[in-house]
């Protein structure tokens, strides 16, 4: 298995963990594009939000407590923070494994560009 995210979620190789579950991993993004850039990943192999299906909807709606979890953690909730997902290469998804970015600690502009 050579995707990168799984083999975080497998303790391969290191990253800033800040919390897991069963079914889900939150880390630091290596380039962070804001005060607080969190990644949560599902331990389940997706590779796009084009391959969630009728069986994901559960673990899709965990990762997004996760990230309710996570903003409180790094008290960005009361401020705003933003939450998406990439899907494909115009969107500019570089890992195909699905990751829900949590961005805050700034005001985030509209449209996101
Ligand atoms: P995306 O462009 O939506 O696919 O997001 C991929 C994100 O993963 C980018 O923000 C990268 O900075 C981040 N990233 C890539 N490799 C790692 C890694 N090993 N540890 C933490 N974040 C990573």
């Amino acid at each position: 298995m050579s995707c990168i995210f799984c083999k975080i979620a497998n303790k391969e190789i290191p990253a800033k963990i800040i919390y897991e579950d069963e079914h889900t991993v939150a880390f630091e993004d290596l380039n962070p594009q804001a005060p607080v850039h969190v990644l949560i990943i599902p331990k389940k192999h997706i590779s796009t939000p084009l391959d969630i299906h009728t069986e994901d909807n559960a673990l899709i709606g965990h990762m997004y407590q996760v990230a309710n979890t996570v903003a409180k953690e790094k008290q960005i909730d009361k401020r705003g923070f933003r939450t998406l997902m990439n899907c494909n290469k115009e969107a500019g998804q570089s890992v195909f494994h699905i990751h829900l970015h949590v961005l805050g600690g700034r005001v985030m502009m509209w449209p996101p560009g």
